[in-house]
């Protein structure tokens, strides 16, 4: 009897092994074992990942382009607010969305096309301190990198925004070594340890986004590119901000303790860290290096739209009268 039941064991496993393996929306990893790692994200359903514009790339300085756009305006991100920080088997995320009355985390400027409206933020870090960053500035990752994801107001929800070009817009941020615990990180550290498990959340009240970020948001990097995780949608709008926020080594001990939905080729849970995506090619796309410039668009150019400067003002009706003239 015992024979026969391990032939029919086995028959199972070779007839359900290989449909398990199928790597799926749901079940991909960074270097997990079953056909679920990187190298197999583009045979996800409906994926985009083996695209030419995908993220994250290195920035080679010296072949960046300069220019000057407009600062950011960040909207509300000086609100305190009851945010949720989940572990989500990937990353650590905080969804910032639930904010009282009307109010948001919006931001304009900085070259953007528009109004566009944070949804989460969330974490990628290294195993140790000389990796963890998505983005790489020439050739050299930070320990780790920030997100903050944002859509455009012009669709009604970020699963709208996220099907069109543009739709999306993300303000990264390199973490740094510092010998300081960085306060401002703390809140988010600090639900850490009841968040080890993936697929875990915790609330977290008094939360203020502005805390968080560097003191100065006028030196960025600016290109097109892809969402990091499958399905990888080519829709985003980078920012990578040349400023970068701190961040401790004891802190950076805490997101190491952190488990992610990952099993390796022993069958072993995998912890979070490295959650990072390989280097993708820069293609035939400009990165630009842009300096924010508080009179942008104020000067009077033949692009500038003109009704906001007086000067501006002046030559275009400057032109009109001139074209009155020659055609009368
Ligand atoms: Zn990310």
């Amino acid at each position: 009897m015992k024979t026969p039941f391990s032939v029919l064991l086995l028959a199972s496993v070779l007839c359900f092994g290989p449909a398990l393996a199928i790597i799926t929306k749901n079940n991909w990893s960074y270097a997990g074992a079953g056909d679920t790692d990187q190298e197999f994200w583009k045979d996800i359903d409906g994926s985009f990942c083996d695209g030419s514009s995908q993220s994250p790339i290195n920035i080679v300085t010296k072949w960046t382009r300069e220019i000057e756009r407009a600062p950011f305006n960040l909207q509300s991100y000086d609100t305190t607010i009851d945010a949720t920080v989940e572990n989500n088997g990937h990353a650590l995320e905080i969804e910032v969305s639930k904010m009282p009355g009307e109010g948001h985390y919006d931001v304009t400027g900085g070259g953007l096309s528009g109004t566009f409206r944070a949804v989460q933020f969330h974490f990628h870090f290294g195993s140790n301190s000389m990796q963890g960053s998505e983005h790489t500035i020439d050739g050299e990752r930070y320990p780790a990198e920030m997100h903050i994801v944002h859509y455009d107001t012009a669709y009604s929800s970020v699963s709208e925004a996220v099907k069109n070009k543009g739709g999306i817009a993300v303000l990264g941020f390199f973490l740094e070594v510092d010998d300081d615990d960085n306060s401002a990180l703390d809140i988010i550290l600090d639900q850490a340890s009841n968040l080890m498990r993936p697929h875990t959340h915790q609330e977290m009240a008094g939360f203020t986004l502005s805390n968080l970020l560097p003191s100065s948001l006028d030196k960025f990097w600016r290109y097109d590119g892809s969402l990091t995780t499958p399905l990888c949608n080519e829709v985003v709008t980078w920012t990578l901000f040349e400023d970068t926020i701190k961040i401790s080594n004891n802190q950076l001990n805490i997101t190491r303790t952190l488990m992610s939905d990952a099993i390796d080729e022993a069958g072993y849970e995998m912890p979070m860290e490295n959650n990072f995506r390989d280097i993708q090619s820069r293609g035939i796309r400009t990165i630009y290096a842009v300096t924010a410039d508080d009179d942008y668009g104020m000067s009077p150019t033949p692009t500038a739209s003109a009704g906001k400067s007086a000067p501006g003002a002046m030559i275009v009706l400057d032109a009109f009268l001139v074209a009155m003239a020659l055609r009368f």
